[in-house]
């Protein structure tokens, strides 16, 4: 029989790809196996193509785990600056956009031939384009069976995200294969995702294509950025970010107006006693979007006419409209699945399952999710260069 290899990783997207050249670097014989007909497919779509490799405010509460501690480790040692070092040598050019996304001035293509290029500068052998059959463990050996073909490795990295996007190649099999091993797979659901709003909101759907800065809450967390409102409902980085902590059928509140100061509305009744709501509202927001909002408040009148009380009412209202979203768009358009591999039974240091030794999983497939901005590319990087760290030293 061949030679096993010293680590088999399974999915050669942001993950996989890190922890893959950072095992092979380290002198290790390392197999990357992918189904699609390429590497990094996410990578080349995401931030509009331009890639959104990192964030510089990376921290572990800008992330989602039923163990909120569990990133700490592998993000703290290696960082968004040790990333973008990495883009450095490379040559990339790169700009931050804002709230420290850093992304490619080029095209996202330069961050997989950066990371295909480091997998080949160590060594790593690539399979594409053939879908992994069977996996089995004896004798302390991982067989995979691809194509007919029993490839077997010392350790195995489950790096195959999870199933946002299924038309890109996108899989639950991280989970099949944790659950034949034992692990634990917390319930994935669809993350940084439009909802879906129902008849009791359709006038807002009339405003399809329209954008605001809003800040949106829902219970204790809040996002402030823009939302954008289309045909089924709500989008936009605000939306996105707050979808990966709501749960079904509970409202979230829009704060239309976040830089006013309280008494407002009652301040501008003074100062322009002859002026409409929507006029006052048009003046910050977007013509329609005030037209609808002075419309559903049914004080489309001169301010003057109508009293302080009902003045305060419309502005709390505002500062807190409640929607009501009837779900998501679900895993074909999440940017990411939140939940997956359990953390209780991975080491936050290494990504090895605690009870199967040479079994680690990286990247989406575990359940650890990011905020939007770069975070889930740090997270795969990170956590990829962990598990590359520490495989074969165990
Ligand atoms: P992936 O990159 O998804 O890689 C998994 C790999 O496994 C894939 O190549 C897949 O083909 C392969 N695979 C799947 N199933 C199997 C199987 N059964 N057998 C063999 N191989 C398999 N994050 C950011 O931080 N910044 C962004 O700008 C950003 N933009 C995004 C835009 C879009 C449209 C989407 C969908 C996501 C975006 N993300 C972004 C999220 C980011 O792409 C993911 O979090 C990241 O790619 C996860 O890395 P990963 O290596 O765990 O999984």
């Amino acid at each position: 029989a061949p030679e096993p290899y010293d680590a088999i990783v399974l999915g050669a997207g942001a993950a996989g790809m890190m922890c893959a050249a950072t095992a092979g670097q380290r002198g290790l014989r390392v197999l990357l196996i992918d189904h699609g007909p390429a590497p990094g497919r996410k990578i080349l779509i995401s931030g509009g193509g331009r890639c959104n490799f990192t964030n510089l405010h990376t921290a572990p509460d800008r992330y989602l785990s039923a163990n909120p501690h569990f990133a700490k480790s592998a993000l703290g040692r290696y960082t968004a600056q040790d990333f973008l070092a990495l883009v450095e040598r490379h040559g990339i050019a790169w700009h931050e956009k804002t709230l420290g996304q850093l992304f490619c001035d080029g095209s996202a293509r330069q961050i997989v031939d950066l990371l295909a290029g480091e997998c080949a500068a160590a060594g790593v052998e690539l399979l594409c384009g053939q879908p992994v059959n069977q996996i089995a463990h004896r004798d302390g050996l991982f067989h995979v069976t691809r194509n007919g073909v029993d490839l077997t490795g010392r350790a195995l990295v489950l790096a195959t995200g999870g199933p946002a996007i299924p038309k890109l190649g996108a899989t639950g099999f991280a989970y099949e294969v944790a659950r034949q091993f034992g692990l634990a797979v917390v319930q994935p659901r669809p993350a940084l995702v439009p909802f879906t709003l129902g008849p009791a909101d359709a006038l807002f759907q009339s405003l399809s294509g329209v954008a605001a800065e809003v800040a949106v809450h829902w219970g204790k967390t809040c996002f402030r950025e823009a939302a954008l409102f289309t045909h089924k409902g709500l989008s936009g980085p605000a939306m996105l970010q707050i979808s990966s902590y709501w749960e079904h059928r509970t409202p979230i509140a829009v704060d239309f107006l976040p830089q006013a100061d309280p008494g407002w509305l009652v301040e501008h009744k003074r100062q322009q006693p002859r002026a409409g709501l929507r006029r006052v509202l048009g003046a910050t927001l977007p013509a329609r979007l005030a037209e609808v909002l002075a419309e559903r408040l049914e004080l489309d009148r001169e301010l003057g006419a109508l009293n302080d009380k009902a003045l305060r009412a419309a502005e709390a209202r505002l500062a807190r409209w409640p929607f009501q979203p009837t779900g998501t768009e679900g895993f074909a358009k999440a940017e990411v699945t939140a939940g997956g591999i359990s953390t209780a039974d991975l080491s936050s240091r290494t990504m090895m399952a605690r009870r199967v030794p040479g079994l680690y999983a990286i990247g989406e497939c575990v359940d650890v999710t990011g905020w939007l901005g770069g975070y889930n590319f740090q997270w795969a990087w990170a956590s990829g260069w962990a598990a590359g760290q520490a495989i074969g030293t165990a």
